[in-house]
């Protein structure tokens, strides 16, 4: 039987923080406890654009509740590793969310002022619940008070990529979570 393969971790990356294997682990699970909290209701989820998603479309998958998907979009990191400024929406809900139980899923949970500004939003649209998911968490980078319902992996203040999470558009199509190496931050600008 030949060896097992195991995928070399991409060049440009210092480290990997979570693993390929980690993740679909991870991913499972979350699905597991997504179907403790809403039973058999429908969900309608709300996946912010782009990063999040590779892992909306892995997480529905774990469920099989009847979900609703709306996407929407804002403003981003653009080519720079650091945040900046206030987030903006770009592109807005279509399907009604009032009266519906509203999931947001989103990548990385960052500064906080990203999900607050969407959970504001939505909540104001009367939702009959609002949770909120999350694959990672920067717990120590926060400047908002924000929490996720679900988190998928807590990590170090360290700018990732993989899995959706992008550099400059780059890199989301990497199967596992790591550390861009310092000297890929400045490229492709
Ligand atoms: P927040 O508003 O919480 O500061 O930022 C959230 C957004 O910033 C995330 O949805 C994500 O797009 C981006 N972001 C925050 N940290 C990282 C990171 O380490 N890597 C990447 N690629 N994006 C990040
Ligand atoms: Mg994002």
């Amino acid at each position: 039987m030949p060896a097992k393969k195991v995928p070399a971790p991409h060049p440009d990356l210092e480290s990997v923080l979570v693993t390929d294997a980690q993740i679909r682990r991870r991913v499972r699970s979350l699905g597991r406890e997504l179907k403790k909290t809403y039973g058999n209701e429908e969900i309608t989820v709300v996946s912010i654009m782009n990063g999040a998603l590779i892992f909306t479309a892995d997480l529905l998958r774990e469920v099989d509740n009847v979900v609703r998907l709306d996407c929407i979009r804002t403003t981003s990191y653009g080519s720079s590793t650091e945040s900046h400024g206030t987030p903006k929406l770009v592109h807005g809900l279509t399907l009604d969310v009032a009266d519906r139980h509203v999931l947001i899923v989103d990548d990385i949970l960052d500064t906080g002022k990203t999900l607050s500004l969407i959970a504001s939003m939505i909540r104001g649209m009367r939702p009959a619940s609002l949770r909120v998911c999350v694959l990672l968490d920067k717990k120590g980078r926060r400047q908002v008070p924000f929490e996720a319902d679900f988190v998928g992996f807590g990590i170090p203040d360290k700018f990732v990529v993989g899995y959706g999470l992008d550099f400059a558009e780059r890199y989301r199509n990497l199967h596992c979570i790591g550390v861009l190496k310092a000297s890929k931050q400045k490229a492709h600008l």
